[in-house]
């Protein structure tokens, strides 16, 4: 059974690769760190890059049913009040230690979970939203919340998307970017953070077909994960049970990934109904239907929310990649991304930093450096070099030595099959192109 499945790295192992080649930092590690914020550096900060680039280009930008917003941080205070953050959140609170599923003190009639049975921590007043205020007065009528999710900015905007895009249902509001919650129970690296980035759908539909975007959603998703290279023995779904279910949620499914400390959730899809449009219908005053144009008939469509986490996304494809091999006779560490998630696409290696071999090397890697992320290294053996791109996940290398000044052709190495081809210098770029196109 999948749950038998052993991960196969470990935390720490990631950690320091991240680490030692530049992928994730401590933020603030001078001063001794900021518990679960943290920094990505010139590694980590591409990876990252591709991976929203990726669900960008793939959920957005190649869909005819799917608009991009980019809303603010900040949003006005009653939105909060309509979504039931600010209710659900201020209530005495616990949470279970195991599973971090969090309760109303109130609701539980024993002092364990009702979900996994793990140990309940204390009841808290809490708020997982960070406070400030807005403006030069540091009183109530002037906070405002970091939001905890991205997700209001798109159902508060709405009308102005079905304004400025006239889409017809069904169709989607995409967004990337930052959310902050005042997580209790954090670690486990950049699985759980305090500020940390989310990239959802809502995606509105006619009430009464919902049931089948939710499963269209739920394969579209999983299917997404297995496109950029995830092993399906990684991956497992669970539906939530009923009871689990907000009291307006119509489904829940996550899609889970083996981590290291064991699966846990990488995305959450949500059949929400029009809960998140008739509270704000309510709380605004302001009519957020939509007007069927076939059937003339008003109302607030439904929604399916699929949500996922950037920075979780980050440590599963990372931990998914991660393997170790045997090449010459010694442990070769590599990261098997897919070419679109990996930092680096092509490294130009020099057999000699001297010219006019460097020359050339240094002309080539101006070429590919136009298309793609290169590195140029010239420093140490060979086989160090193919060792430390091995690492970062490059794809292929392509190495320039004596025998290219005579014959202009160079090698490209291939990083999963370590395979050598020589190829004219000329048909370089085309090369790679050809596979570097998934
Ligand atoms: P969890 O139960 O793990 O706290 P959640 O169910 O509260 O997650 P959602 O509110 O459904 O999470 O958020 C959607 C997605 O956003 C999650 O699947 C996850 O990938 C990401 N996410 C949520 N909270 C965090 C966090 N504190 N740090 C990093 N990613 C997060």
């Amino acid at each position: 059974m999948a749950e038998e499945t052993a991960p196969k790295v470990t935390m720490e192992k990631i950690v320091s690769l991240c680490r030692r080649r530049g992928f994730v930092f401590p933020s603030s590690e001078i001063y001794g760190g900021l518990s679960s914020c943290w920094d990505y550096g010139p590694l980590g900060v591409e990876m990252k890059r591709n991976l929203k680039d990726a669900w960008w280009k793939d959920m957005v930008q190649t869909r005819d049913d799917m608009v991009g917003l980019d809303t603010s941080i900040l949003m006005h205070p009653q939105v909060w009040v309509a979504s039931g953050h600010l209710k659900s959140f201020s209530d005495p609170m616990v949470e279970c230690k195991s599973c971090q599923r969090r309760y109303k003190a109130d609701d539980l009639t024993k002092p364990e979970c009702p979900t996994c049975g793990g140990e309940i921590s204390e009841p808290r007043q809490f708020n997982m939203m960070f406070k400030t205020f807005m403006g030069p007065v540091e009183d109530a009528s002037a906070t405002v919340y970091l939001r905890p999710e991205t997700a209001q900015g798109m159902f508060v905007n709405f009308p102005n998307v079905l304004g400025s895009t006239r889409k017809r249902l069904p169709f989607g509001i995409a967004q990337v970017g930052k959310s902050f919650r005042n997580e209790i129970t954090t670690g486990n690296f950049i699985f759980r953070d305090r500020e940390f980035e989310q990239m959802e759908i809502e995606y509105f539909v006619k009430p009464g077909t919902q049931d089948k975007w939710f499963e269209y959603w739920i394969n579209e998703r999983i299917l997404w994960y297995q496109k950029l290279g995830m092993r399906k023995e990684h991956l497992k779904f669970r539906q939530h049970e009923k009871k689990e279910l907000a009291h307006y949620a119509l489904g829940c499914f996550d899609i889970n990934f083996l981590f290291p400390m064991g699966w846990a959730e990488l995305e959450g899809i949500a059949s929400r109904g029009d809960y998140d449009l008739t509270q704000h219908a309510n709380a605004s005053g302001r009519n957020l239907q939509y007007v069927d144009e076939e059937t003339k008939e008003h109302y607030l469509p439904y929604v399916v929310e699929p949500s996922a986490g950037v920075d979780r996304g980050v440590l599963a494809f990372l931990c998914d990649a991660y393997d170790e091999d045997i090449a010459d006779g010694e442990t070769r560490v590599i990261l098997r991304l897919h070419p679109r998630l990996a930092p680096v696409k092509v490294a130009v290696l020099p057999l000699s930093k001297k010219e006019p071999l460097a020359n050339l090397a240094r002309s080539i890697y101006n070429d590919l450096r136009v298309s793609w992320v290169a590195q140029y290294d010239e420093t140490q053996s060979i086989g160090r070099r193919y060792r430390r791109q091995d690492e970062i996940g490059t794809p292929f290398c392509v190495t320039v030595d004596f025998q290219s000044l005579e014959d202009q052709q160079v090698t490209v190495r291939e990083r999963d099959s370590m395979q050598q081809i020589r190829i004219p210098i000329g048909e370089v770029k085309g090369t790679l192109a050809a596979k570097l196109a998934l």
